[in-house]
């Protein structure tokens, strides 16, 4: 691809709505949308200074207004590429058929919720409940084993991020926290350590198993207090801190723990899940542990507004029990076309297997940049949910945050979208659509090995 694609029109801008409605639409491009990518750990504020402004899009390719491409390394929402045409040609086919709300019966609502409990780790996670986000599912998790239990406490991993509603977001610690979480964090959410073995509290031999005693260790002094948990909720491979995956059998451990002190384990798949991790469908699948929810957005509906809840009967009927048990728009008849078509595509398209090939092929690349850039001191991850943590010393594992924004920002002009995460924004998050081809991925190498070349040498 040369970089070349004919475009019918400047694309207005007011199109374009970011996180806050604001009157003038060059505020939010330049203004709003610039301080709260900063915020919000995105990547620099020169970084969105003058964003790119994207009018269509073509497999893991954006193409702005003026033509350029730019090869989207950060798009884990767009699973199956952007604008796929199975996509677009189903949502449009269904809402000339039928586009109501979720309350009647219809078949795609069944061909959906069976489709995606083909992918169920176990036959005890029967029901799906489709609702339009991940916040939301999250959300809604929570409420689940908070019912089903009868009781409030959430005990959650640090490093983590779960949405920005209300109880998502008390239960996040990732660099996209509210700043003022700490402060105003519910007394009826409890954080224990990210079980994050390149940096964390415990490394090396044995570490699992004290991040699995902490926990065992907390939940009794919860316990003890009158606070015995509902449910443990985690990303099972840590998503925003980078794709670090914990180390072996901590989840199943967690998982244990949590069910052993009555509470249910939640597994946060909205990242991690859908097969990007190339070897398993969903990131608790690779640490062998099974959970009791399991929450899914993002791919779900490849930037459609669907998320969903996987969980066993008998945590629905609680909350069913109780009374309200409806989401408007939830589940409704475009959201299953999206959500059908996304798992289609991914089957047909075998997009699985290309995770697992291209990650490995990317992997193995990013390690040998290792034996030439000092600067880059791990590879985390697996298939196309990596992440390459850069530090300042691989010694002390001081965090190069000041080297990572510039990266990003140098390897922008080469046309590759990249961004900063972590609680210490020093990791490049290199999650791109699971259409990402070997050519695509040597173009991303390539350029990375020319920016940090150039940035090693400014001595951020
Ligand atoms: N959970 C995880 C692990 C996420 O990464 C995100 C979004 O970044 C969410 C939940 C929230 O999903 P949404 O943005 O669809 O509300």
């Amino acid at each position: 691809f040369d970089g070349e694609y004919e475009t019918d029109g400047a694309l207005d801008p007011s199109l374009i709505v970011g996180v806050c409605a604001v009157a003038d639409p060059e505020l939010e491009l330049r203004g709003e949308r610039t301080r709260r990518d900063a915020a919000m750990g995105g990547a620099s504020e020169r970084y969105y200074a003058e964003p790119p402004r994207i009018e269509r899009g073509w497999g893991a390719l954006l193409i702005e207004t003026r033509g350029r491409a730019y090869l989207d390394m950060v798009n884990n929402v767009t699973a199956i590429g952007h604008s796929h045409p199975r996509l677009a040609d189903s949502v449009a086919r269904q809402l000339n058929l039928l586009n109501t709300n979720s309350r009647f019966l219809y078949g795609l609502y069944a061909d959906f919720t069976s489709r995606l409990l083909e992918h169920s780790p176990d036959p005890a996670l029967d029901v799906v409940i489709p609702v339009s986000s991940g916040s939301e599912a999250n959300d809604l998790a929570l409420r689940l084993a908070q019912v089903a239990t009868g009781r409030k406490m959430i005990v959650a991993a640090r490093e983590g991020y779960h949405g920005w509603t209300m109880a998502s977001d008390a239960v996040s610690t990732s660099a996209f926290d509210n700043p003022h979480a700490a402060d105003s964090r519910p007394d009826w959410v409890d954080i224990v350590s990210a079980p994050n073995e390149y940096r964390g509290r415990f490394r090396g031999e044995g570490a699992a198993e004290r991040y699995v005693a902490e926990l065992r260790e907390r939940l009794a002094e919860l316990a003890a207090a009158g606070r015995a948990p509902a449910a443990f909720i985690s990303e099972p491979v840590l998503g925003n801190a980078g794709g670090v995956i914990p180390p072996a059998g901590y989840l199943a451990g967690a998982y244990a723990a949590i069910r052993e002190a009555g509470g249910v384990a939640i597994a946060d798949e909205v990242q991690v899940g859908y097969g990007r991790l190339g070897s398993h469908f969903w990131g608790s699948e690779l640490a062998g542990a099974v959970p009791d929810i399991i929450t899914v957005a993002k791919a779900a509906g490849n930037a459609f507004p669907l998320g969903a809840v996987i969980t066993k009967r008998e945590i629905v009927d609680a909350l069913r029990e109780e009374g309200m048990f409806f989401s408007s728009s939830g589940g409704a008849p475009a959201s299953m076309a999206a959500g059908l078509a996304v798992l289609d595509v991914i089957r047909d398209e075998g997009l699985q297997e290309n995770a697992r090939v291209v990650g490995e092929h990317l992997i193995e690349k990013l390690r040998r940049l290792g034996e030439r850039h000092p600067m880059l001191g791990e590879v985390h991850g697996s298939g196309l949910y990596l992440g390459v943590e850069l530090v300042r010393d691989r010694a002390t594992l001081e965090p190069a945050t000041e080297a990572t924004r510039e990266v990003c920002e140098r390897l922008l002009a080469h046309g590759v979208i990249m961004q900063a995460t972590s609680e210490r924004q020093n990791v490049l998050k290199v999650k791109p659509p699971m259409t990402l081809t070997i050519a695509q991925a040597d173009v991303f190498v390539a350029a990375l090995d020319r920016v940090m070349s150039e940035v090693e040498s400014l001595n951020l």
